[in-house]
């Protein structure tokens, strides 16, 4: 396949991203892209200041659907959003009625037992470690678990075609400031997840994202993980999580380059499968 750029991760000005989706599209077309998703971030059931807010949805949803005919001879544009799981409520089925063409699963959120509002692990450092100490008594294995639990939760619910970030709970953890993930308790959470993705048509996404805001150093999830998901067959595709239209294709080369060495051939998204072989 002669053209290989594609990002299904993105978001713009209708959530917590920068700037009108057409710089994007123009971004992509410039930088050779194929195809390019809109992923932004639902709203939630709580007031919130980084998703759409209720009002603007629709504006959003005719928005890409404009930019889609209008760019339709030259890039594939998909409409998607990014919706964050809640227990006891299916809001992949509830976001369906609106037509996506793909829906990617998030987990942001952790609400721990006994407690009736959510904690966000990845709003800053000083947040999660705030949540650690005050909720969880600085058990780490507690917080991290519980945020797997989560994620394990919405992977049996289902009803998205990406899993976002799979191990966004590392988020912070630089240099194992908090854990180590060789941990037998960490290890154990990573391979329950896998379990239930190996018999499920989810594609895990490789997301570059924490990179751009230069908290991390390699991408989601770590190398280990995704060496694990290829073993097990476990499709994945690359997206940066850009949130200004210059990272649609942010760190795209090295990412490629570990996808490579964990022994994939392939990417899968929702609408395409992408050949590495060939790829320098
Ligand atoms: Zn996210
Ligand atoms: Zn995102």
């Amino acid at each position: 396949m002669k053209n290989m750029k594609v990002n299904y991760h993105t978001h713009c000005f209708y959530c917590d991203g920068k700037g009108d989706p057409e710089l994007y599209v123009k971004e992509a077309i410039e930088r050779g892209f194929s195809s390019l998703g809109f992923s932004s971030h639902a709203p939630l059931n709580e007031a919130n200041d980084w998703t759409i807010q209720d009002g603007d949805l629709e504006k959003y949803f005719d928005r890409i659907t404009e930019l889609k005919i209008k760019y339709a001879n030259v890039i594939k544009i998909y409409l998607g959003l990014e919706i964050d799981y809640y227990p006891n409520e299916n809001r992949f089925e509830k976001f369906k009625k609106y037509n996506l063409d793909y829906s990617i699963g998030s987990v942001h959120m952790v609400k721990p037992q006994g407690y009736s509002n959510y904690f966000s692990v990845d709003a800053s450092v000083i947040d999660f470690k705030k949540i650690l100490e005050d909720v969880y008594s600085n058990n780490i294995e507690n917080f991290g678990r519980d945020y797997y639990k989560a994620l394990r939760d919405m992977i049996v619910q289902g009803g998205f075609n990406i899993l976002g970030h799979l191990d966004l709970f590392k988020k912070f953890n630089r240099d194992n400031r908090f854990f180590k993930e060789s941990d037998k308790w960490y290890k154990e959470e990573i391979s329950e997840c896998l379990n239930l993705l190996e018999t499920r048509d989810i594609i895990v996404e490789v997301n570059t994202g924490a990179i751009a805001r230069g908290v991390q150093d390699t991408p989601y999830p770590s190398q280990w993980i995704i060496e694990e998901c290829y073993n097990r067959g476990i499709k994945i595709c690359l997206n940066s999580d850009a949130h200004n239209h210059v990272n649609i294709d942010f760190y795209f080369s090295e990412a490629l380059e570990i996808i490579k060495k964990s022994g994939y051939k392939e990417l899968h998204t929702p609408f395409e499968i992408l050949d590495l072989r060939g790829l320098v």
